[in-house]
């Protein structure tokens, strides 16, 4: 019996044989079930075409058609379900020309990218894997489909993948597999900065990521990977985390030249992630100056605070407990500047003579920081009793 994650996609893939296609499990569920990981999300390959799958379910997103992908809708959850497919040349090195939609699934196997990604599963689990991709699983070992050079030369993404896999699974690379990677590594350069960064976060999130670094200084790819071609040793000193934002703010915090900007555009990442990123780099300056006062407590958010012990750890070698920003945190007399009992309006009607200028946001900056560190009762007639003798003077 299949496990339970992947009774439901079953289901799918019953529906679709029983309008006489084919359907398999494919992909990373595949493999992480037969090397035993936990499974987080659930490919399926088809021979039908969108528009054929289109008919056999009542919900389908199709959210990209011409690569052959839609979701399914089945029971309130969503499927990724491909229709088999070979690639065309990819005369740019980013991405196929065109895409040919197959009616064998040996064929979408055989434009994979590692033996252990191309073994397709059916509904009743028994295994397809006409690469022997389990001989290589049982080896922990990657290795491309067919010849390495020229699955390197057709996407040098696939160069990066084997890294961020041997991260995730501590597997070894297969020695053509590697050869091939370092000769076709100047390929990387040529790769959208996007599809780079998707792989990087992996590749900096696995248990293994030691091994990985180990591979990039071997086949000297960190000459090609954008922000650690010029302070590559950063690598080294990096372990293992969920999110590139403790990545670019220890990568700032270590370099005279680097900062968060350069890393965020490099890489091509959201504002977001830049916000964090440099969160991160004004709480450790912050923490080095007055340590984990209050104040501290109060400006990072509590999403942040495992990547704030990260990085403390990775630069000073120094242990946060967590547990001491929580009981700080718990404390607060206020949580953010909403919960303060005044406001820019009151300011300006106790003191109607003033002109309206930066003095007000300043003021109440102030105000909040009193407050926050306990030096002030968040209640209206003692903020004012303490602005009377705090009132910066007008310029
Ligand atoms: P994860 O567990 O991180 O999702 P995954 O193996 O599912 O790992 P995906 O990036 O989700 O990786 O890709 C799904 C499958 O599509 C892969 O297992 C592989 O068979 C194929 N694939 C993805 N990217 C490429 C590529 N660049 N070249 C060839 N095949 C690829
Ligand atoms: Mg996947």
């Amino acid at each position: 019996m299949l496990p339970s994650v992947f009774q439901k996609a079953a289901n799918v893939i019953s529906i679709i044989e029983d309008y006489s296609y084919e359907a398999y499990f494919v992909g990373g569920c595949v493999r992480d079930y037969i090397i035993g990981r936990p499974i987080h999300d659930i490919d399926i390959a088809t021979s039908a075409v969108p528009s054929e799958i289109q008919r056999i379910f009542p919900k389908v997103i199709p959210v990209g058609l011409e690569h052959g992908t839609v979701i399914v809708r089945y029971q309130q959850e969503s499927f990724e379900v491909t229709t088999y497919r070979t690639e065309g040349v990819y005369t740019d090195h980013r991405r196929p020309d065109e895409v040919h939609f197959v009616r064998h699934i040996k064929e979408d196997l055989g434009r994979r990218d590692f033996t252990m990604n191309a073994i397709a599963m059916n509904a009743k689990g028994e295994i397809l894997d006409p690469f022997d991709g389990r001989k290589d699983i049982v080896r922990g070992q990657i290795q491309t489909v067919g010849n390495a050079k020229d699955r390197f030369n057709e996407d040098a993404l696939r160069i990066i993948r084997a890294l961020r896999f041997s991260s995730q699974l501590g597997f070894a690379i297969e020695e053509q597999t590697k050869a091939a990677m370092k000769s076709c590594k100047a390929l990387i350069d040529k790769l959208a900065a996007e599809r780079l960064t998707v792989e990087l976060e992996k590749l900096c999130a696995g248990n293994y990521f030691a091994q990985a670094v180990d591979y990039i200084f071997e086949l000297e790819l960190d000459h090609h990977l954008p922000i650690f071609k010029e302070e590559a040793w950063q690598l080294k000193e990096l372990a293992p985390v969920s999110s590139l934002a403790p990545v670019f703010a220890f990568i700032e915090l270590n370099s005279s030249s680097i900062t968060v900007t350069d890393c965020i555009k490099a890489y091509k990442c959201s504002n977001h992630l830049k916000q964090q990123a440099n969160c991160l780099v004004n709480a450790y300056d912050s923490y080095k100056k007055n340590g984990l006062d209050a104040w501290f407590v109060y400006q990072l958010p509590k999403e942040q605070w495992d990547f704030f012990v990260y990085l403390v750890k990775q630069k000073d070698k120094e242990s946060i407990d967590i547990e001491t920003i929580r009981s700080i945190a718990e404390k607060l007399p206020i949580l953010s500047k909403k919960d303060l009992c005044v406001n820019g309006y009151d300011l300006i009607n106790w003191f109607p003579g003033r002109p309206k200028g930066k003095w007000i946001k300043e003021l109440l900056t102030e105000i909040e920081y009193q407050i926050v560190m306990s030096k002030l009762a968040n209640e209206k007639s003692r903020i004012k009793d303490w602005i009377q003798w705090n009132l910066p003077a007008q310029n």
